[in-house]
């Protein structure tokens, strides 16, 4: 059998459209740049990605979850930097005024719009952060940004975790949420957008064990992008190496081998006492950790954090997913291969045909599933036609009733891989599914 991988991102594009797991945002009124909706195939995708991170990050006894506030006060931005320096070198062109960001195109050559000779101004800073104001009037003091990252949620709120929960070093705060930043060059799908979601953690750590903390989390942080299902030759670590931000003392990054080349998609940082530190100093608070077990020694701790877009994550899941067997023969066929626990519908219920005694036969049996299985219930059209949806949007099982099972209480259960079909008692169908999926 012929198998064609994904070539082009264009066709996961048309895909997430065509199949219900992604839309252009305000589509209607032709579409608001970089943002993106999920649609109810796309919103069950990344709830299964958010479960499966917040589970393996925060199901352990080292690490406790926070849901921070987008809006934080305007300080927290000063302190951590990003007023003065988060930005990006931007250029315009002068012939017809496209941006383009300094350090990804080459400003000897021709603009790529409109391909004018030396037209670019000089570079720029451009502050990535999207700025409004909050409350009735409308002046500099009221000025509220939306966060270019959760991380800050979590450096505010050290003090509150560690003495409610009673926590001793090391241990971490994982946090989800949206955040936003005004990209020059948004693009690439969910690569990327000005508002996407994060999903982060900082775990803090006695000074001095903070490489030992990396080589653990960087471990912990790869063996969960292969159990998402990624394959391990398209997933690498890129080390910063001597290039780091002013705050790091050591950075990887886990990149995946999207269709547009090798890309992060998840950073792996040790930032050291930076962001306490500046918060110390801003706030006025004293953030020190009381060190029981070293003579009550006071100091801020290092911060290892791990920081994947759960937005690029996806991106990375449907283009593994993504195969067409036979391309171009008769019996083609397009694939998201998601594994389980990944797949937006678990079980698709299919009576053989719309007539009373099947479908009767059958809504019992995929209301009993709905109860534990995200699952969908079709009619509409010929069996064959039904399948194709179904392996066309991932679902891993397809149960068929047909007149037999009228007679022997028996079901077809077909995988979504192998296509083989098994014929399975009503009676044993959970226990079936349970040894499938391992849940
Ligand atoms: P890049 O170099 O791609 O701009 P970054 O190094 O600034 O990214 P971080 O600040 O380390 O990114 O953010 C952590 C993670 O958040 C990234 O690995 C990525 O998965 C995700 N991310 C960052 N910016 C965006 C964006 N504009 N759209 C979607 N996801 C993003």
């Amino acid at each position: 059998m012929k198998v064609k991988k994904l070539e082009d991102m264009q066709e996961i594009v048309s895909l997430s459209k065509r199949r219900g797991f992604i839309f252009q945002s305000s589509e209607i009124y032709g579409g608001l740049g970089s943002c993106w909706d999920y649609g109810p195939l796309g919103v069950e995708l990344k709830r299964n990605v958010k479960d499966s991170w917040w589970k393996a990050m925060t199901y352990r006894d080292d690490v406790d979850g926070v849901d921070a506030s987008i809006l934080m006060h305007p300080q927290v931005w000063k302190a951590s930097g990003h007023v003065d320096g988060f930005s990006d070198p931007l250029v315009d062109c002068k012939e017809c005024n496209a941006r383009f960001r300094a350090d990804k195109i080459d400003l000897a050559a021709d603009c790529p719009n409109c391909k004018a000779k030396d037209s670019f101004t000089e570079p720029r800073d451009f502050n990535l952060m999207f700025e409004t104001t909050m409350g009735p009037v409308k002046d500099s003091g009221s000025v509220v940004y939306l966060r270019p990252e959760t991380a800050q949620g979590i450096f505010t709120n050290f003090l509150n975790v560690q003495s409610t929960m009673r926590r001793k070093l090391p241990f971490g705060i994982a946090q989800i949420g949206k955040a936003f930043r005004n990209e020059i060059t948004p693009g690439n799908f969910i690569f990327r957008t000005r508002e996407f979601e994060q999903m982060e953690m900082q775990y803090f750590v006695k000074p001095g064990t903070q490489m030992e903390a990396m080589e653990k989390w960087k471990e912990i942080r790869m063996q969960w992008h292969i159990d998402q299902g990624l394959d391990p030759a398209k997933l690498r670590f890129h080390d910063h190496g001597t290039e780091l931000a002013h705050y790091a003392d050591a950075a990887f990054d886990i990149e995946y081998e999207f269709p547009i080349g090798w890309d992060e998609m998840e950073g792996v940082h040790s930032r050291t006492d930076f962001d306490l530190g500046r918060h110390a100093e801003h706030s006025g608070k004293n953030l020190n950790y009381v060190d029981q077990a070293d003579g009550n020694k006071k100091y801020l701790p290092y911060v290892l954090e791990t920081s994947v877009g759960c937005d690029r994550h996806i991106l990375a899941l449907l283009c593994d997913a993504f195969r067409v067997e036979n391309p171009g023969e008769k019996d083609e066929r397009v694939v998201l291969g998601f594994k389980p626990a990944m797949a937006p519908i678990k079980v698709a219920v299919l009576p053989l045909m719309k007539k009373e005694p099947l479908t009767e036969k059958a809504r019992p049996i995929y209301e009993a599933l709905q109860k534990k299985y995200k699952c969908e219930y079709d009619l509409a059209g010929n069996i064959g036609k039904r399948y194709r949806r179904q392996d066309e949007i991932g679902t891993p099982l397809c149960i068929t009733i047909d007149y037999d099972t009228l007679e022997d209480e028996a079901v077809t259960i077909r995988d979504r891989d192998s296509m083989a079909q098994d014929r399975v008692k009503i009676a044993d169908i959970d226990s079936y599914i349970l040894n499938k999926f391992g849940f």
